[in-house]
């Protein structure tokens, strides 16, 4: 399975900021979304990128606990209506994202 980008087309991952589920903690830290069939539907999971690795431990916030607030941020995001606060990482766009069969 595959984001659909509106610009681009399929992209393997799309990218949602911190800020959601963070606040001021992780604005502009964005999490790398990824989906992959489960089940026979799609599952979200968030992980921090490595590149944002050493601002977490640097700061000893946890990096499991905000992955997992991130995922369920993202899943909702999901079923409510498309997917708006996730962004493009090619054109950075946050056009509605659709997921491929
Ligand atoms: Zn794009």
């Amino acid at each position: 399975m595959k984001f659909i980008c509106q610009n681009c087309g399929e992209v393997d991952h799309v990218l949602m900021d911190g800020y959601d589920v963070g606040d001021r903690l992780l604005e502009g830290v964005m999490f790398k979304i990824t989906v992959k069939k489960e089940k026979f539907q799609e599952t979200l999971t968030a992980h921090v990128q490595d590149q944002d690795k050493s601002y977490f431990t640097d700061n000893h916030i946890s990096i499991k606990k905000w992955e997992k607030e991130m995922t369920e941020d993202a899943k909702l995001s999901m079923d409510e209506d498309g997917c708006c606060m996730m962004y493009c990482p090619k054109c950075n766009d946050n056009q509605v994202i659709d997921i491929t069969e």
